[in-house]
């Protein structure tokens, strides 16, 4: 992994996204990329110092900007190779100029989404959490969201499963080392107890780093509150509130919202995904029951339940009450009495007044939702959390294998130690150290061209 290969082509594309702007990047990476510099911008520059430079046509020589062109000499790159920028100016045909420029170069085509990323990981630059930091930073929204996107991306998880993996392969020797000294019984017995030490230790820490994924998730992915209650109950009405804009149509029709409506709301740098659900009512309508049945799957995903209802009006129907809460830990849920403004007083202590239409205890409900949210994410190291689904599935699986061998018998030492190997081998997996071409396609499709 740390050579550093040479891929024969060298590819270019957009750094930055399409349409009118100031400035515009294009980067070059590969062999040919100093070449396909001078051919347009003519001398060579000092390494990342950057010169200003008329770019022409290689063939031409008609002149098709002024610009800051910048060289990066390899391996020291983002890429592990060559790299060349230009740093135009952001119009349209200026860009189609310089591409079409770039594409007479022998050796030089257009790169593919996520190239320059694929580059990176082959040369050794970035291992594949770091890589999927690098998408999520890119994607990020929120502070908290760049924040453990940012951790990731310099390589944070790639350091602490490394160092699991290392662990591993120190047990796995030991075990091995136990095999070959077996007649030298106390030497064997304590390297055994070593290892059962260190694979031990190594369950605790990935249980407990598996247990903050719902953390990571959170923070990557929005804490999840959902709007619940009978049809006409002002569910849409309160998305809206709380969306400051006319994201669900509120109408006065019951059954309106049949399916899931969404908004994301970034409350003090948390992400939070609030959505709207088909109403809860008795209905012989089949799409309506669908929705009905998303709605009470949301519910139970949901990291937090606004239950709606207005007093005697509209309220879930007494045969539905113990499908509805069956599973449901009551303490997501927040209850509240709508409409307040219609009525003189709650007839409920149990639930609170409110108005999305008056404003009436919205700041009480947004606060509840920014506390209830920052309570799950607990305190700052939830940036150091598994964030994906991938993470999770090939840490239970390494420490599974570890379960095994902490239950073998010391006359099985060569499978054990093959246990050992399996969990050393999921952690390489994790990071892309160990054949890692079939989780490949899956990771690098998230970016576009010029990543
Ligand atoms: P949903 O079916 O639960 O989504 O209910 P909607 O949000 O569509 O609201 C149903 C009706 O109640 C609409 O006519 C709303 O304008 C009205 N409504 C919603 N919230 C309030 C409120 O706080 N006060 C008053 N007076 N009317 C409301």
């Amino acid at each position: 992994m740390s050579i550093v290969s040479l891929a024969a082509e060298t590819i270019f594309a957009p750094a930055t996204p399409p349409g009118k702007s100031a400035l515009a990047v294009i980067r070059v990476s590969g062999i040919q990329a100093a070449a396909a510099l001078e051919a347009i911008a003519g001398r060579l520059p000092e390494p990342r110092v950057t010169a200003l430079r008329t770019l022409r046509h290689p063939t031409t020589k008609q002149p098709i900007d002024q610009a800051l062109v910048l060289y990066f000499k390899a391996p020291a790159t983002e890429t592990g190779e060559d790299i060349a920028e230009f740093q135009i100016h952001g119009g349209r045909a200026v860009m189609t100029a310089m591409l079409e420029a770039l594409g007479t170069i022998p050796g030089c085509r257009m790169a593919e989404p996520g190239e320059f990323a694929r580059r990176a990981f082959h040369n050794g630059k970035m291992d594949l959490t770091a890589i999927e930091g690098l998408a999520d930073l890119i994607d990020s929204e929120t502070e908290g969201q760049r924040a453990q996107a940012l951790t990731q991306a310099s390589g944070a998880l790639d350091k602490l499963y490394d160092k699991w993996r290392k662990e591993m392969v120190e047990a796995q020797a030991l075990v091995e080392a136990a095999i070959d000294f077996a007649d030298e019984g106390d030497v064997a017995t304590d390297a055994v107890t070593r290892a059962g030490a260190i694979t031990n230790t190594l369950v605790a820490c990935i249980g407990d780093h598996v247990a903050n994924a719902h953390r990571g998730e959170i923070l990557r992915s929005g804490f999840k509150v959902v709007i619940v209650g009978p049809p006409n109950a002002g569910k849409s009405t309160l998305l809206n509130a709380l969306a400051r804009r006319e994201a669900a149509i509120v109408s006065d029709e019951p059954g309106t919202t049949r399916d899931v409506v969404e908004v994301r709301l970034d409350l003090a740098g948390i992400p939070v995904l609030v959505s709207d659900t088909a109403g809860i009512r008795e209905t012989e309508s089949a799409v309506e029951r669908e929705g009905i049945r998303r709605t009470l799957q949301r519910m139970a995903e949901a990291d937090l339940i606004i239950m709606l209802q207005e007093s005697n009006l509209h309220r879930i129907p007494a045969s539905m009450v113990k499908s509805v809460w069956s599973n449901i830990d009551r303490t997501k849920v927040l209850e509240f009495e709508s409409k307040c403004d219609l009525k003189k007083a709650s007839t409920s202590l149990k639930r609170l007044p409110i108005s999305a239409l008056k404003g009436t205890t919205m700041a009480y409900l947004v606060s509840q939702i920014a506390d209830r949210a920052k309570a799950a994410l607990g305190s700052d190291d939830a940036v150091l959390a598994p964030t994906q689904a991938r993470h999770r599935a090939h840490l239970n699986q390494a420490a599974e294998h570890l379960k095994v061998f902490l239950k073998g018998s010391k006359d099985d030492l060569e499978l054990r130690a093959e246990d050992l190997r399996l969990a050393a081998t999921e952690l390489g997996r994790l990071t892309g150290k160990i054949d890692p071409e079939e989780v490949l396609g899956a990771i690098f499709g998230r970016f576009c061209i010029g990543k």
